[in-house]
């Protein structure tokens, strides 16, 4: 089963959170596309302003009627039998139509898989490890350090 990070669910409406920039979409019964968001093949969740360039391309050339349009001769026919290999290549087995909706984004369009951004989750896994340090023992220093809730919060703006 695919684990689904950064996604929450009540009976009426699904929440989802951008894994890059922490914004929250709600809604019900709607596609990663409408909200603005998108999913890529390993799970990342994140907002679609930050799919890589080439995705929309490659959704185009699996729709039919743009095809019909750019065919005028027989290396135009060949070009696209190429591009479409390519890309179906790229997308493998998952279903075009689910990629049209961003769901199973292939990992060449995730900002997070090409390490062009960072899941913020991960990069305080990393200061963790890097400070050879854990959320508990981060927990205890905090709260040595802050007699109260407001100062720490103050401390971190
Ligand atoms: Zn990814």
């Amino acid at each position: 089963m695919k684990v689904r990070k950064g996604f929450v669910s009540n009976s009426s409406s699904s929440s989802f959170i951008c894994e890059i920039s922490g914004e929250i979409e709600t809604s019900c019964d709607t596609t990663y596309k409408e909200i603005g968001f998108a999913e890529c093949e390993n799970g990342h969740i994140f907002c679609s302003e930050f799919l890589l360039p080439g995705i929309d391309d490659l959704i185009k050339l699996f729709d039919p009627s743009n095809i019909d349009t750019k065919i005028t001769t027989v290396e135009d026919i060949d070009a696209i039998i190429k591009d479409r290999k390519r890309a179906e290549e790229m997308i493998k087995c998952e279903s075009i139509y689910d990629i049209a909706n961003y769901y199973e984004v292939p990992k060449v369009f995730c900002p997070i898989c090409q390490m062009e951004k960072f899941s913020k989750d991960e990069l305080i896994d990393f200061l963790l490890k890097e400070s050879n340090t854990t959320i508990e023992k981060l927990s205890k220093v905090v709260k040595e350090r802050f007699s109260n809730y407001k100062d720490f919060k103050e401390y971190l703006e």
